[in-house]
C-alpha cells in the first residue's frame, strides 16, 4: 500500500446515513438575517414565533346561521326570537348575554354573542320575521370555535428550525411577523472531475462528455434552498484537483463529482486525504451510488459523490440532502419510504441496496409503481422520465408484481 492509499470503509446505507446525521447534528448554529416574510419563503426559522393573541381571538361562528343557546332547541321544531345580526367583523353585544328563547343572525367568522353556545346552521332554519324556526336540535359548542381552542396567546406556534411553507408563513403572517430572522442559506461548492469532462458551451470531441453533474446537483442545491458555486471542472491531475479542492472548501460545503471510484486516475480521495481529510467513510452497499465518499477538512464537511449523473443524483438525495438540511438550520429527519404497488415483476442483482428511477402512478388510493427503465448509472434519461426511486432491498433476487415496495420520493 502506497503512502497515500485510503484505507477502505464500506458502510451499509444505513450506518453511512447514520454517520452522516450525526455529523449534521453537530454542526454550529449558521448565521442569521431578517427578512420580509415574502422573501423568507422557503427559509428556515432563526427565532421562534409565538401567539401574540388567543387563537381564535374570540368565539367564532364556523357557519352562516344562528347563534343560539342549545338548551333552547331540545325539542324542534322551535321558534326564536330573532334581537340583532353579526356580521364577521363587527361587535354585538346584548346587556346579559343571549336570553332563553333568543337567537342571533350569524354570518361565518364573527363573535358569538355572549350567552350562546352554539349556532345553528341557516340551512335548518326558517325565517318568520323577527321570529326563526329552528327545524333541527344542536349539541352545545356545536359550529362554535371556542376562544384560545387553537392556541393561546404566548403559545409556541413555530419552533426554530422550521422551515417557511406555506403553513409556517399562514402562521407568521396570522401573528403579524412581517419581517422574521431566518438562517442564511448555506454555499455549496460543486466540482466535477474528469478529463473528459467539457463545459456545456463546447462541441465535445468523440471521446468527451459534457459536464451535466454540476447542473444536476446545482438544481438539486437550489431546490434544496441552497446556493450553489460551480467550480471550474478539474482535470484528473492531482495539482490542480488540490488547488480547486482548497478554493472549494471556503463555502460551508464542498461536493466533488466524479473520482472516487477504484480507477487510476480517480485521485480525489487521494489528494483530499493529503489535504488532511477525515474520511468518515468511502463507499455505501448502494447502487447506484457506491463509491460515495463523506469526510471533513478541519471544520468543512465535503462528500465525493460518484461521477455516474446518476450515482450522482441518487447520492445527493439519500446523503448530501440531510447534511443541508442541517446547514439550513432545519432539524434532520430520516428518510421516509412510501409503499406502493408493484405494477410489474423485478428480477434484480442481490448485495446492494438499488435506488431505482421509477415511476410512481395509480389514481387516489392506488399507488403503483414501476421502473423507468434502466440501462446503468450513467442513464439520465431514465432518471427524467422517474418520478421516484424504486428501493429493492439487497436480498431480493425477484419481487412479483402485485408486491407492496417501499418507495423513495423527489
Ligand atoms: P468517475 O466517477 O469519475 O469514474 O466517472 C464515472 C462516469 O461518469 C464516467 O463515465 C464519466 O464520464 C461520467 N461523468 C463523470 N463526471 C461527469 C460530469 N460532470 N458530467 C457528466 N458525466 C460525468
Ligand atoms: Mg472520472
Amino acid at each position: 500500500m502506497s503512502a497515500n492509499a485510503v484505507f477502505p470503509k464500506i458502510l451499509s446505507f444505513e450506518d453511512a446515513r447514520q454517520v452522516v446525521e450525526e455529523h449534521a447534528l453537530q454542526l454550529p448554529p449558521g448565521r442569521v438575517e431578517r427578512l420580509e416574510l415574502l422573501e423568507a419563503v422557503g427559509r428556515v426559522l432563526a427565532e421562534p414565533i409565538h401567539a401574540d393573541r388567543d387563537f381564535p381571538p374570540f368565539a367564532r361562528a364556523a357557519r352562516d346561521g344562528y347563534a343560539v343557546r342549545a338548551a333552547d332547541l331540545t325539542e324542534v321544531p322551535a321558534q326564536l326570537e330573532v334581537v340583532g345580526e353579526i356580521r364577521a367583523g363587527a361587535f354585538f353585544d346584548i346587556p346579559g348575554g343571549l336570553a332563553p328563547g333568543q337567537a342571533v343572525a350569524i354570518m361565518t367568522g364573527a363573535p358569538a354573542p355572549r350567552g350562546s353556545d352554539a349556532v345553528v346552521m341557516v340551512e335548518y332554519t326558517i325565517a318568520r320575521g323577527n321570529r326563526v324556526e329552528v327545524v333541527r336540535s344542536i349539541a352545545p359548542q356545536e359550529n362554535i370555535v371556542a376562544q384560545g381552542s387553537e392556541a393561546r396567546a404566548g403559545d409556541l406556534l413555530l419552533p426554530p428550525g422550521s422551515r417557511l411553507d406555506e403553513a409556517a408563513t399562514a402562521i407568521a403572517a396570522a401573528v403579524g411577523k412581517s419581517r422574521v430572522q431566518v438562517y442564511r442559506k448555506p454555499a455549496v461548492a460543486v466540482m466535477a472531475t474528469g478529463d473528459e469532462i467539457v463545459s456545456i458551451e463546447s462541441v465535445p470531441g468523440p471521446t468527451q462528455i459534457r459536464n451535466s453533474n454540476s447542473y444536476s446537483l446545482a438544481a438539486q442545491i437550489l431546490a434544496a434552498g441552497a446556493q450553489p458555486r460551480c467550480l471550474p471542472v478539474a482535470p484528473d491531475q492531482a495539482d490542480r484537483l488540490r488547488e480547486l479542492l482548497v478554493a472549494g472548501l471556503e463555502s460551508d460545503l464542498l461536493l466533488v463529482a466524479g473520482g472516487v471510484s477504484m480507477g487510476k486516475y480517480d485521485l480525489v480521495e487521494r489528494v483530499l486525504a493529503e489535504l488532511g481529510a477525515e474520511l468518515f467513510f468511502t463507499g455505501s452497499e448502494i447502487q447506484p451510488g457506491r463509491p460515495i465518499v463523506f469526510g471533513r477538512i478541519r471544520d468543512r464537511y465535503f462528500f465525493g459523490l460518484p461521477g455516474n449523473p446518476v450515482s450522482t443524483m441518487v447520492t445527493f438525495e439519500l446523503f448530501v440532502r440531510p447534511m443541508l438540511a442541517a446547514l439550513s438550520g432545519m432539524k434532520i429527519r430520516k428518510p421516509v419510504f412510501v409503499y406502493a404497488r408493484l405494477r410489474a415483476e423485478i428480477k434484480s442483482k442481490t448485495g446492494l441496496k438499488r435506488f431505482l428511477p421509477a415511476i410512481l402512478s395509480g389514481a387516489f388510493e392506488r399507488a403503483e409503481v414501476e421502473l423507468a427503465g434502466w440501462h446503468g448509472s450513467g442513464d439520465i434519461a431514465s432518471v427524467a422520465r422517474a418520478n421516484c426511486y424504486l428501493v429493492i432491498p439487497p436480498d431480493r433476487p425477484h419481487i412479483t408484481a402485485g408486491e407492496w415496495v417501499p418507495v423513495l420520493l423527489r
